[in-house]
């Protein structure tokens, strides 16, 4: 029997990252082999469900309105992550997103503008049209018509590593050697051991990450992300910090995607099951404050809370997909919501009691605030006083972890402060170097299609020297 060829690159990760890294490396005309862990209909991992990229830009173009130019971006990057992230990494990825969506349409990507109630976006985001699940399939026809190979239900366990250099990975027992590799198997959100160990117990007795739901992927199980940093290769961020939104609490364990996120939080008030408010719910834009709630409702005893609004909320936000608890009146919710009665009724009137102010406008951050309220509400303060009432029960939904391996402008993996000469990593299982906390939407992609071109490209530079060395 003929032993298979050697591929050049060896992509491990069947996501956005991976699959920019694969088609990089293939024009640079590097043989590719890419291998995902799951079955072809699961493939494309998180990246399924997403919807936009950020990009930065000077002018108006085609689905994106004004400009957002790169000290914007980066200003915003800055105020989310609290100083938490890597300035030239950073700036890297806010650059490269003013050019990528030429490549992306090369390779079959559509674009459309914002849609109404996408969380204020015209401007930064540009959408894929069909979603993230059309950005993937566009990509993996691309990727079989120009000669890469796929392999799915393929999932690599370890690598072997000479000295920080890669030599192969395996998947259970088999063995696929390559020049270089690539390593874009997402972050460890899905692997509930693990999440429970990082976040622990709490004062309470309680272990939170049990109540956490995944809005992904079942396969991101972080595996190999786990064997990396027990072969010594550099760490960057706090196991504890992923995107975390509040989600609706009947989304399933995996997958519920989008659909599952509730976006009427700013719009009225989030109580936790002692019908106590606990956060400033106007605080700033939805977009900039949606992926702080995750975190906020798992420090709630019981990890569970409900975004209540009244009538004059419906019809201004994106509808979720389960419908919301109705009642006429805060006492009938509270009653039917299992919540302590007199609690909420109190709640609900000292709120209404301190709104002030004037002109209400979603569009902006209006004057409409609480006065003398603890804690208080910013914006879109208006009472809650006109029936039907709803209410909506969140939990954690965990998007992505940030736990990840230090790179730098090369991607490359870094064993000691070392940068390998032929490992390269993309997507999640970097993004904690650019997002050490907090989040703004649409940088998720813009990171992994920076670093996975990057590294696409770095691994087929690699693959190239090693060929002329005879390796
Ligand atoms: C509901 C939801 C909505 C989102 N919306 C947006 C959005 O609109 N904009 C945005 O910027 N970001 C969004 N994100 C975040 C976004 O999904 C990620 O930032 C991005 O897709 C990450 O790409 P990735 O390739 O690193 O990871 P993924 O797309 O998750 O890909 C990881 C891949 O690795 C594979 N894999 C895992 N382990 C192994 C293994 N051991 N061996 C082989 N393969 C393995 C998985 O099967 C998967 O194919 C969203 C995420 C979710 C969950």
């Amino acid at each position: 029997m003929m032993a298979e060829p050697i591929p050049d690159v060896l992509v491990i990760g069947g996501g956005n990252a991976a699959l920019c890294a694969a088609l990089t490396a293939r024009e640079q005309g590097a043989s590719v082999l890419l291998l995902e862990a799951s079955p072809r209909a699961w493939r494309g991992g998180n990246t399924q469900h997403t919807r936009n990229l950020r990009c930065m830009h000077d002018a108006p173009q085609d689905v994106l309105v004004d400009a957002y130019p790169e000290e914007e971006f980066w200003q915003d990057l800055r105020k989310v992550t609290a100083g938490h992230t890597d300035e030239e990494l950073a700036r890297l990825v806010i650059r490269e997103s003013a050019t990528c969506r030429p490549w992306m349409r090369s390779h079959g990507v559509h674009f459309q503008p914002s849609l109404s109630g996408a969380l204020h976006t015209a401007r930064t985001n540009a959408f894929f049209m069909g979603g993230g699940k059309a950005l993937v399939n566009a990509y993996y026809r691309s990727a079989e018509r120009l000669g890469v190979a796929i392999r799915y239900d393929t999932a690599v366990d370890r690598l072997e590593l000479d000295e920080g250099r890669f030599v192969a990975a395996f998947a259970g027992e088999r063995r696929i050697a390559a020049r270089s590799c690539v390593v874009a198997s997402g972050g460890f959100e899905s692997n509930r051991d693990w999440l429970r160990q990082a976040w622990g117990r709490d004062a309470r007795g309680e272990y939170p990450a049990e109540q956490f739901l995944i809005r992904g992927t079942r396969f991101n199980t972080g595996v190999l992300l786990r064997h990396l940093l027990d072969c010594g290769a550099d760490s960057v961020g706090d196991p504890t910090q992923a995107h975390m939104v509040a989600i609706d609490a009947r989304a399933p364990l995996y997958d519920g995607g989008i659909c599952t996120r509730i976006d009427c939080v700013s719009l009225g008030v989030v109580v936790n099951r002692d019908a106590e408010r606990f956060y400033d719910e106007g605080e700033d834009f939805w977009p900039k404050r949606y992926a702080i709630w995750g975190r906020l409702v798992a420090r709630q005893p019981g990890q569970i809370a409900y975004s209540i609004i009244d009538a004059k909320a419906l019809g201004r936000f994106m509808p979720p997909v389960f419908p919301g608890t109705r009642a006429d009146s805060p006492a009938q919710l509270a009653r039917a919501l299992g919540l302590p009665e007199e609690r909420l009724v109190a709640t609900l009137r000292d709120y209404n009691r301190a709104c002030r102010g004037g002109a209400f406008d979603h569009t902006r951050l209006d004057d409409c605030h609480t006065e003398g309220l603890r804690p208080a509400k910013s914006h879109w303060a208006r009472p809650l006083d006109t029936p039907p009432f709803l209410a909506y029960p969140l939990r954690p939904g965990v998007t992505f972890t940030y736990l990840g391996l230090r790179t730098d402008r090369s991607a490359a993996v870094r064993f000691g402060g070392r940068a390998s000469p032929n490992l390269f990593v993309a997507g999640e299982m970097m993004a904690g170097n650019v997002l050490g906390q907090g989040y703004t939407a649409g940088v998720g992609m813009s990171i992994g299609t920076a670093f996975g071109r990057i590294a696409g490209r770095q691994a087929a530079d690699a693959a190239r020297r090693a060929r002329h060395v005879g390796a």
